[in-house]
């Protein structure tokens, strides 16, 4: 009886809310036609109502002053870069994102389409479940040894380990990787990469199953035997680091492992870097199965290899919307991430009239720093990011607004890290003191977990949601050298304000900050043997115009928009 009663009222509350969404639509759907001689862009009358109802549920419709309702990014599947072929209920933020951006980022080219389409059907093709998958495995569980040219199904591990922002550049790195040599992606499932993100292709998975034949080879590390490296250093393989050409020495037809571990961490010594050396590419395309573990976004590597030029130049012609791009077609939230980001966004961030992210990393046993605090708002105040403070300046405390707060302008920071330290200073100084502007500044983070717990459940849904809300921010300011702002910058599409490292942990470094030169990620540990001079060089990224050093990492390596 309860439970029918229960269920009556339920209805009738399903019913009011679905009686008063209609409402909410058709108010909103007229409103739309009635602006609607407004500037709209060309938008069909379907986006239209799209960005307006979008608009709507972000809080973001002010009919006295907000811009036309087209001016939300009103294409849920980025032009293109998204396929319409997957259930939306399974994933709820892999066609809603689009309408939390306040711009709609860079349009990816029509190669790149073409070619992730492609790529979408060779996973379906050669992915777990399918026959070509069996057979692959057999040959695994054989150890056998191959002579012919590539295998007709190829595949590539990514190995999962570190923070979550490393592991996302490598399981990206891995990707680009894969489509480039026509090999099958797989993620290892480990550190709750089956949790967090939603499945990328359509028909298939691109999560490992369990079973796979190579004992521990989560736990690889420089000294295995099977990686690509030792594989040189012992002769296994005969032709590499471009010393010769695979094509063209007695050892072509030498026959090759079914399996390489590809040792691209931190620690990769010269041979493990061969990998990104021409010939040795040629003899890895021989190899039917490759796990790669780094750590890093190998990315800008990748762009060093002649062979990989042509195909990279053509999908990417923008050569610093790599990440952006791949990041938003690899990375969307699963339904419980989804739900802790709009949560949170809809709440503290919809109705600012701009959002300002300020990632600062911090680790465990650090203390907190008054010089890092301080270089926060004068980076932050220098760069009119934020406002600067009213009785700073020793003028008198200004009258209230003449409008309501509500109409008032706005921003919302949102601060992510591990302290909540910083927050609370920020949002103190704009709570205690006006801002010059007279614009209302509040401040938000959503969590301070004061440890990094990788492969702790909630702690990862907590990571990879705030890394998301950064991503949905309009600026971004980042600590350097941390690959949990990389991620943001790169979905957002945004070039971060780099807070520089100081030298002197006691001196706030001036400049505070500086504008990065892109959006894309920093290399950090790149190769340093040029194979085709064949020697040590000091900066391999010298002959390739759109490859420089990272601000942040005076060794690194990363991609940039124009040449350098
Ligand atoms: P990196 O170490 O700075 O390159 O970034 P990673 O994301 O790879 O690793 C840092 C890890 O520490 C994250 O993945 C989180 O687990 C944790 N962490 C660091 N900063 C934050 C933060 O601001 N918020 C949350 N929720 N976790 C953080």
């Amino acid at each position: 009886m309860q439970l029918e009663a229960m269920d009556g009222n339920n209805k009738r509350a399903r019913w009011m809310v679905g009686a008063a969404l209609t409402a909410v639509v058709v108010v909103v759907v007229t409103t739309v036609l009635i602006l609607g001689g407004r500037n709209v862009g060309g938008a069909p009358a379907t986006a239209r109502v799209w960005a307006a109802v979008a608009s709507f549920r972000q809080g973001s419709i002010d009919l006295s002053s907000s811009p036309p309702a087209a001016a939300r990014h009103d294409d849920r599947l980025y032009n293109g870069l998204l396929t319409d072929s997957f259930d939306e209920e399974s994933c709820h933020s892999r066609y809603q994102s689009a309408m939390y951006r306040g711009k709609p980022g860079r349009r990816p080219s029509a190669y790149l389409i073409s070619k992730l389409r492609r790529h979408e059907a060779l996973q379906r093709r050669c992915g777990p479940g399918t026959t070509a998958y069996s057979n692959a495995l057999e040959q695994l569980r054989a150890g056998s040894m191959s002579t012919i040219a590539p295998p007709e199904c190829a595949y590539i591990v990514s190995i999962s380990y570190s923070g979550l922002g490393n592991r996302i550049l490598a399981a990206a790195s891995a990707f680009l990787y894969a489509v480039l040599t026509d090999r099958v992606l797989l993620v290892d499932p480990s550190n709750d990469m089956d949790d967090l993100f939603c499945e990328p292709f359509p028909g298939t998975t691109w999560l490992l199953p369990p079973g796979f034949p190579v004992a521990n080879y989560t736990g690889f590390g420089v000294d295995t035997a099977e990686s690509y490296g030792n594989m040189v250093r012992n002769k296994v393989v005969v032709e590499s680091g471009g010393v010769a050409d695979a094509a063209s020495t007695a050892g072509r037809r030498l026959p090759l492992p079914a399996f390489a571990y590809v040792h691209l961490h931190n620690d990769a010594t010269v041979e493990d870097n061969y990998f990104f050396c021409d010939g040795d590419q040629r003899l890895l395309r021989r190899v039917q199965w490759l796990a790669v573990r780094t750590d890093s976004y190998i990315v800008p590597g990748l762009f060093l290899v002649q062979a990989f030029q042509g195909e990279l130049d053509r999908m990417f012609p923008e050569r610093d919307a790599v990440f952006h791009h791949l990041g938003r077609y690899l990375f969307h939230p699963s339904n419980h991430v989804w739900g802790l980001v709009t949560r949170y966004y809809d709440a503290y961030l919809a109705t600012a009239q701009q959002r300002v992210g300020i990632q600062v990393r911090v680790f465990g046993a650090q203390p907190n720093s008054p010089e890092l605090l301080e270089q926060i708002t004068s980076c932050t105040q220098k760069q009119k990011l934020l406002p600067e403070l009213r009785l700073a300046t020793g003028e008198p405390t200004p009258p209230p607004p003449p409008v309501p707060a509500s109409r008032a302008r706005s921003k919302a920071v949102l601060v992510t890290s591990l302290k909540s330290w910083y927050y609370e200073k920020l949002k103190s100084m704009y709570w205690e003191h006006a801002a010059a502007t007279g614009e209302a500044v509040s401040v938000h983070q959503p969590s301070h977990e004061e440890y990094q717990r990788s492969g702790a459940r909630s702690h990862e849904h907590k990571a990879w949601a705030e890394m998301y809300l950064l991503s949905l921010t309009d600026v971004l300011v980042t600590t350097g050298v941390s690959t949990f702002g990389y991620v943001a910058q790169g979905l957002a599409g945004v070039r971060p304000w780099v807070l520089y490292k100081s030298t002197n942990s006691s001196a706030v470094p001036d400049p505070p900050c500086g504008w990065d030169v892109s959006m894309e990620p920093c290399f950090h540990k790149p190769p340093s043997y040029d194979c085709r001079l064949k020697q040590w060089t000091a900066d391999i990224s010298k002959d390739v115009p759109y490859i420089q050093h990272c601000h942040d990492l005076t060794w690194g390596l990363k991609l940039v928009g124009r040449n350098k």
